[in-house]
């Protein structure tokens, strides 16, 4: 079988340096908000190019902390409308709704996944404060033009980069186009820990210090509370893992981006679509997503054939039960992706014949 991601594969390939990093961080006695987190944040803040990046307990909360600062700056209040894509991890809409803020869904175009520039303006109202673009599979989204209709209405752009650590779009990183960014380094992400943890990247200086006090009991010195706060922060194991996994990650990338050139040149079946890529440092493919109307069919096909798939996602979240204030709601190019979508097995690790196996098995589709 050809697994989707082994995460234990990709563990033992750090080794014997991860033992070796989580036995420092267990003798060293000091487990939370010491010099793992410090020499982790100011190592990815510099790989981003932004200036601050602040620790925090996982990706939902990075964008929450986000918001709750603006409000506390004054900047954003409970109740305002957050534009988000409406096909995305549920985490996304979560991270708005804790904060107090209304998403407002839009649409994607096809041929990216991600949300549409064009469709974005039509829903701007005297009480929207932000659009949240994610950068979905791993593909940057159309940050150019979010970020133009953004100044012209003074928005702020929060990006969602938890499928999209390190990819670079017209030589800027993301985490870097807008005010603010939320990383997950969920296990599975392309910097992942072993456990929960995210990260909020920005420039703004007040920003960053609101979200670290706000993710901590809103305390700004040992038990003093200026502010209402919540409990999330970044442990000192999973920072120095990170730590450690941030040295590979742009030759993980590139590998990944190896690998979707390969599926996207070999792969030739007229029932299956891929997506197009004409910038290919635009995505560090987090997920290599093909379309097909049959897909239960093709999934069931290719686990008999060998080969390990998995669905991003099988339920658009305006049509998930949590959701039901939503469920009114059409959106059909969201409904479509999230009918027709099918990931093909995408590691670092897959080597080349692998990868010639899933093209044939795919190919072999009727
Ligand atoms: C994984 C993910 C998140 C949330 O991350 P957690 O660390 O699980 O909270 C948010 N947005 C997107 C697009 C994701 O893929």
């Amino acid at each position: 079988m050809i697994p989707y991601y082994s995460l234990q594969h990709i563990s033992n390939s750090f080794e014997p340096a991860l033992s070796q990093a989580i036995q420092q961080v267990t003798q060293s006695g000091w487990y939370l908000q010491g010099k793992e987190n410090q020499q982790f944040e100011q190592a990815f803040a510099e790989y981003c190019g932004a200036k601050y990046c602040v620790g925090v307990g996982n990706g939902v909360d990075a964008l929450s902390l986000i918001f709750m600062a603006y409000q506390t700056m004054g900047a954003m209040n409970k109740g305002d409308e957050v534009i988000v894509p409406a096909n995305t991890c549920i985490a996304t809409i979560v991270g708005v709704l804790r904060a107090g803020m209304k998403p407002v869904l839009c649409e994607p175009t096809l041929d990216t996944c991600n949300i549409d520039p064009t469709k974005i303006e039509a829903l701007i109202t005297n009480r929207t404060c932000a659009i949240l673009p994610v950068h979905l599979y791993g593909r940057c989204a159309e940050m150019e033009q979010i970020v133009e209709i953004a100044n012209r209405h003074q928005l702020k752009v929060i990006e969602d980069c938890a499928q999209a650590h390190g990819a670079i779009r017209h030589g800027k990183r993301v985490g870097n186009w807008g005010d603010a960014a939320g990383f997950s380094f969920y296990p599975s992400k392309n910097l992942g820990a072993l456990g929960d943890a995210g990260g909020v990247v920005t420039n703004n200086e007040e920003l960053a210090k609101l979200v670290r006090i706000l993710a901590n009991y809103g305390s700004s010195a040992k038990y003093v509370h200026d502010y209402m706060g919540i409990n999330s922060r970044l442990d000192e194991m999973q920072a120095a893992i990170l730590r450690l996994k941030l040295a590979r990650l742009d030759a993980d990338n590139q590998r990944r981006r190896e690998i979707a050139q390969r599926y996207s040149a070999g792969i030739h079946n007229p029932l299956i679509r891929i997506l197009s890529n004409t910038v290919w440092s635009d995505n560090v493919f987090h997920i290599y997503p093909v379309f097909t109307p049959e897909r239960q069919r093709l999934q069931e096909f290719l686990t008999s054939q060998g080969v390990q798939t998995l669905i991003h996602y099988p339920i658009p979240p305006h049509q998930q039960k949590a959701m039901s204030e939503y469920s009114a709601l059409s959106l059909p190019v969201t409904e479509q992706i999230h009918r027709e979508e099918l990931s093909l097995p995408m590691s670092p690790l897959l080597t080349d014949e692998e990868v010639d196996a899933v093209i044939a098995a795919v190919n072999r589709f009727v």
